[in-house]
């Protein structure tokens, strides 16, 4: 009889592993907490795999043997602390993928950083002549990345810790962790358990795999103790072996110079340290320091991510509308010397602001708040740098430039969610980037 098998969220790596599913036999089910109508593109799918499928109630993960989770269905959920008990198997989806995948891996997560070494990683990689599929938790689901996967190629995947909580038989040849900040604790509750989520992926290894830590974290080099596999480090302030790391304005790679930091096409302290620990992974896979070097240089921003927009009448535009926590907004405040107008609000996400009144206060002509949490943001910056009320981003872009002189630099880093004006950060990097690509010089 084939295992009956229950796909928990059907969004891009749900609707991958129904399919992986179907195509492994098993009697596969479909549940979530929309109504299928709601789904989009998951109803299609539905129908063409002809599948069953049913609105997610406790009812639903009674039966099946295998249930596979999508990376947002919390883990703990009675039902499925029941289903376990009664011996069901719950795995994430980048766990049922593990089999079947062919080729080397290489895993990075951490709680920012991932999507930029991620990209850049498999940018080196191809920059070398490797064959390589990027995915995980950016773009293409780790199943939907199988039928792609060559026994003499790398896969390069961004993972979060939800999507590592679950994982048994998952194993990457090299293991990055970049940083762990609070992060996501409405999900994992507590740092511990949240730490504990990334630190599966180094407790998976084995004795020939490698996993490349963060130094300056004390997380990260934590997780040295609970590894099987070789350790090397990354660090953006002193030496360490084996490794990577900034000496003054060099970067050094296994004892020798790898390049100047001046040459890396990123901005922030931050980016350095996503190339130390790239260039650490890279360099394990077999890549030269030159090949690693000429593929650094050529690398763009990630979209929405510091990424530079155009420069009008000596003025630069940035996006960093991923910038969605004031910690995140810090990080690209300390990328700029000054002459900053810093565009600041969209959904308030409960935190505290008072930490931006000292870099802005330091580096900024005015702060230009949008969106819902405008009054919040302003209350708390309050006397520290000059404030407009600009309600919209096209008015905070249009009053920033009015007012800006050659050499300054119109930054969108909005350390708040994007809810409350548009569908997504992405959204909301896209509507910037148009507003920009409207002005003319003059305006
Ligand atoms: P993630 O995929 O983990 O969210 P991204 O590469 O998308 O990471 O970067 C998200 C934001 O996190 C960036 O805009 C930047 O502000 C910040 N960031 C990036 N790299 C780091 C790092 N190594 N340490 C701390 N913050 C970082």
């Amino acid at each position: 009889m084939p295992t009956k098998a229950l796909v928990v969220g059907m969004k891009l790596s749900g609707m991958a592993s129904a399919e992986l599913l179907v195509r492994q036999g098993a009697d596969v089910r479909a549940t979530d907490l929309k109504p299928l109508a709601a789904l989009g593109p998951a109803e299609e799918l539905v129908k063409r795999l002809g599948i069953r499928f049913a609105r997610q109630t406790d009812a639903v993960f009674e039966e099946p043997g295998l249930i596979v989770l999508s990376p947002d269905v919390p883990a703990d959920l009675p039902a499925l602390e029941r289903a376990r008990l009664r011996g069901a198997r719950v795995i994430g989806e980048v766990e049922l993928a593990a089999p079947f995948l062919h080729g080397r891996t290489i895993g990075i997560t951490g709680s920012n950083g991932k999507t930029t070494t991620t990209s850049l990683i498999g940018h080196i990689l191809r920059g070398a002549g490797m064959a390589v599929q990027v995915g995980g938790n950016i773009g293409t689901p780790v199943t939907a990345m199988i039928e792609g996967s060559r026994a003499d190629g790398w896969n390069v995947l961004e993972l979060s810790s939800f999507q590592l909580e679950t994982i048994a038989e998952f194993r990457a040849d090299i293991g990055l962790a970049l940083n762990v900040t609070q992060n996501h604790l409405d999900r994992h509750h507590t740092f511990e358990n949240y730490a504990a989520a990334k630190r599966r992926l180094f407790e998976t290894m084995t004795a020939s795999d490698c996993a490349v830590l963060n130094a300056e974290d004390a997380v990260c080099a934590g997780f040295a103790k609970h590894t099987a596999a070789e350790v090397r480090w990354f660090s953006g302030a002193r030496s360490v072996e084996p490794g990577a790391y900034r000496q003054g304005d060099e970067l050094v790679l296994d004892g020798r110079p790898l390049m100047g930091v001046s040459e890396i096409p990123l901005r922030g302290a931050h980016n350095v340290e996503n190339v130390l620990a790239a260039a650490v992974a890279a360099a394990r896979a077999g890549v030269s320091h030159a090949q690693i070097a000429a593929a650094v240089r050529t690398f763009q921003a990630v979209e929405h991510r510091l990424e530079f927009v155009r420069q009008i009448e000596g003025v630069d535009f940035y996006n960093d509308s991923k910038a969605t926590s004031v910690d995140a907004a810090l990080k690209a405040l300390d990328a700029f010397a000054g002459g900053l107008w810093v565009i600041l609000g969209g959904k308030d996400k409960g935190l505290d602001y008072a930490p931006l009144r000292a870099p802005l206060a330091a580096k900024a002509h005015a702060a230009l708040l949008i969106g819902a949490a405008a009054g919040k943001i302003a209350a708390a910056l309050a006397g520290a740098v000059p404030l407009v009320q600009a309600g919209t981003l096209e008015h905070a872009v249009r009053t920033a430039y009015a007012r800006s002189q050659p050499g300054d630099t119109v930054l969108l880093a909005p350390a708040c969610a994007s809810f409350d004006q548009f569908r997504s950060f992405e959204h909301r990097g896209e509507t910037f980037k148009e507003i920009v690509g409207r002005l003319e010089a003059g305006d």
